[in-house]
């Protein structure tokens, strides 16, 4: 019999030695990446807005065209283990961060707690505050900052 207990990939891998699917796994599915970022020419600075890429669905937070979505947007983030530098833009739930910077998956996490809406019943997805693109004109973004990256 073998009494050897499996730990969880997470904890064993690196960022870099994770399978596609492993990888895509620990995506919460907060839509918090997918609000439209702003920077200022001048200072550099980066200001998130409560503005979601006009192709997330922003009630089940989840993109409309996944497969497409380099060719289709072209401010999409494309997340790699090989471009850590964007994990500054991430929110600090989010488990590539995490991850990245060593730190544990939060309790709610779905592979830990098994429920995929904890990260909405916790108020960490962008679903009650998140305005489609699709309705705001490019002028009034500014408007929509929430925070500064
Ligand atoms: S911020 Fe992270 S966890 Fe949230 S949707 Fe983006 S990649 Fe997934
Ligand atoms: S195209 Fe990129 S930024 Fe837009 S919803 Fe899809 S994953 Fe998010």
């Amino acid at each position: 019999m073998n009494n050897q207990i499996t730990e969880p990939f997470w904890l064993t891998k690196s960022l870099q030695q994770l399978t596609q699917q492993e990888w895509e796994s620990l995506c919460d599915g907060c839509g918090q990446c997918c609000l439209v970022k702003l920077t200022d020419d001048d200072t550099n600075k980066v200001y998130l807005t409560n503005v979601a890429c006009k192709l997330l669905d922003t009630e089940s937070c989840t993109c409309k065209d996944y497969q497409h979505r380099a060719e289709r947007v072209s401010s999409c983030l494309l997340l790699s283990a090989d471009k850590p530098e964007l994990f500054n833009l991430l929110p600090e739930t989010c488990a590539y961060r995490c991850l990245y910077e060593q730190r544990p998956l939060p309790e709610w996490h779905h592979l830990i707690s098994k429920n995929k809406q904890a990260v909405h019943e916790n108020g960490l997805s962008i679903r009650e505050y998140a305005v489609s693109e699709e309705y705001i004109h490019p002028e009034q973004l500014e408007e929509h900052i929430i925070a500064e990256l």
